[in-house]
C-alpha cells in the first residue's frame, strides 16, 4: 500500500501543505456543476484529465496530503488505518469511467501522478496514459530501456535492480537480456522522458484540463495544467481539499471525485463499466505477449508534436498582434522614450508568457528533435525541478518557477 511505498522513499522534509479541511459543495450546487462539466466536456476538442492520490481512496489507497493522508499523519507519528495491498486493490469508478471516455473519444490523455497502477489495470492503453511517477506493476530495462508490465507490484521503490531479464528481443531476434529495475522515483529523480513529453504537448494542445484529486503542489506535474490555461483553455479542478491554483480555475467542484464521475458520466449518457481481471494486462498469465510491452511509442509523440505545432504556433503569433496593436493605441502623451521603455518591457513580458507557457513543450521537443539544441544551463535548471516540492512560501514558489525558464 502506499505507507510501504513512502516508507521506501528516502527522508524529504518539505511535503508541502498537508491536511487542509475539506469542503463539500451542496448536492444542488453540485449537480449543477457536475452537468456544466458534462457540456464542457461534450463541446471540447481535446480534454486531459489530471490524476492524483485522491482518486484511488475509494479502492482503499491512502492520499499523501488529505486529512487522513500519508503525509498528514506522518506528521502526527501516526500511520493510515488503510492496509489494502497494491495487489488487492482494484480500479474505482473514476478509473472506469476515465477508461469509457478515452474509448470514446471524449478523452484524449491522462496524466497520473499515481503509482497504484490502476489506470493500467482499468484497461487503458499506453498511448492514453503518462505516469509522471511510475508504476509498482510495471518495470524497465537498464539496456534498451524499454518497459513491461509485471503481474504483481514491486516490493521496492527508487529505481532498484530486481530480480527480473529484460523481454525484449534486439533487431535480428537476439534476446536484450538487460536487468530489470522498478519505474518508482524517489524525491531526486527526473521524470520520465517520454511520459513527460506527452503530458507536456498534451497539456498545451487541450482546451479543457480537468484535474481530479490532486492538491497540485508537486512539480512540474502540478502546473502542467496551467500550459492549458496560457493557451486559451479551460482549468477544471475537482478536489476535496483547496488546491495550489484554485484561483486560477474556471469551475472547482468540493465533491468526492467518484460522485461527480458518476453525475458527469450520466449527463454525458454513458454507462460506467465494471472492472473485469480479463482487461487487466497483470492479470496476464502469458508475460511474454506483445501486450505486456508498456513503452510509450515514438510514433505517439511525433504525432503530438505535430498536432501541438498546428495547435500552439498560431496562438503565439496571436500574441504578437495583440502586442503591437497595443502598441498603436498607446497616448500621444507618452514620450518617445518612454514609449521604446512600455515597448521593451512589452516584449520581456511577451516572450517570458510564451516561455512560461511553453517551456517544457519547447524544450523537451527539441530535445526530442535535436539534443543539442537544449542548452546545458536550461537542461541543468529542469533537472533541478524537476521532481522536487514546492516550497510553502509564495516568494520561493516563485523561485522555483522562475528556474524553470
Ligand atoms: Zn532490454
Amino acid at each position: 500500500m502506499s505507507s510501504s511505498y513512502a516508507d521506501g522513499l528516502s527522508p524529504y522534509e518539505n511535503k508541502g501543505v498537508l491536511g487542509l479541511e475539506e469542503r463539500y459543495d451542496s448536492v444542488e450546487t453540485l449537480r449543477l456543476k457536475c452537468g456544466l462539466l458534462a457540456d464542457w466536456i461534450q463541446g471540447a476538442r481535446h480534454v486531459v484529465v489530471h490524476t492524483g492520490a485522491g482518486i484511488s481512496t475509494a479502492a482503499g489507497i491512502p492520499d499523501f496530503r488529505g486529512t487522513n493522508g500519508v503525509w498528514t499523519l506522518e506528521q502526527k507519528g501516526l500511520k493510515p488505518s488503510m492496509n489494502i495491498s497494491f495487489d488487492e486493490a482494484i480500479p474505482t469508478k473514476t478509473h472506469m469511467a476515465l477508461k469509457k471516455l478515452i474509448e470514446t473519444s471524449k478523452l484524449k490523455f491522462i496524466i497520473s501522478q499515481n503509482i497504484d497502477g490502476l489506470h493500467l489495470r482499468s484497461g487503458i492503453q499506453r498511448q492514453y496514459l503518462a505516469e509522471l511517477h511510475g508504476n509498482m506493476f510495471t518495470e524497465q530495462c537498464d539496456k534498451c530501456g524499454r518497459q513491461f508490465i509485471r503481474n504483481f507490484a514491486t516490493k521496492s521503490v527508487g529505481k532498484k535492480s530486481l530480480d527480473t531479464v529484460c523481454r525484449s528481443e534486439q533487431i535480428g531476434g537476439r534476446p536484450c537480456r538487460g536487468r530489470m529495475h522498478d519505474t518508482i522515483l524517489d524525491w531526486e529523480h527526473n521524470l520520465p522522458d517520454s511520459d513527460l513529453t506527452l503530458s507536456d504537448l498534451h497539456s498545451s494542445v487541450a482546451d479543457l484540463s480537468i484535474c481530479l484529486g490532486t492538491t497540485l503542489q508537486i512539480i512540474p506535474s502540478g502546473n502542467l495544467p496551467l500550459y492549458t490555461k496560457k493557451y486559451g483553455g479551460r482549468l477544471v479542478i475537482c478536489n476535496l481539499q483547496p488546491t495550489k491554483h484554485d484561483k486560477k480555475a474556471d469551475l472547482i467542484i468540493n465533491g468526492n471525485v467518484d460522485e461527480v464521475m458518476i453525475a458527469v458520466m450520466n449527463k454525458l449518457g454513458f454507462e460506467i463499466p465494471e472492472y473485469e481481471s480479463g482487461m487487466d494486462p497483470t492479470r496476464n498469465s502469458d508475460t511474454t505477449a506483445k501486450e505486456m510491452d508498456w513503452t510509450i511509442p515514438t510514433s505517439r509523440i511525433k504525432e503530438m508534436n505535430v498536432l501541438y505545432k498546428k495547435v500552439c504556433k498560431p496562438m503565439r503569433r496571436k500574441r504578437k498582434t495583440f502586442m503591437y496593436e497595443r502598441e498603436r493605441t498607446d497616448t500621444k502623451k507618452e514620450t518617445k522614450a518612454r514609449k521604446q521603455a512600455f515597448t521593451v518591457k512589452q516584449e520581456i513580458k511577451t516572450e517570458a508568457n510564451i516561455t512560461t507557457a511553453g517551456e517544457m513543450c519547447k524544450i523537451e521537443n527539441d530535445h526530442v528533435a535535436d539534443n543539442s539544441v537544449k542548452t546545458e544551463e536550461n537542461a541543468k535548471d529542469i533537472e533541478k525541478c524537476r521532481y522536487s516540492m514546492e516550497d510553502a512560501t509564495e516568494h520561493n514558489t516563485d523561485l522555483k518557477m522562475n528556474q524553470t525558464v
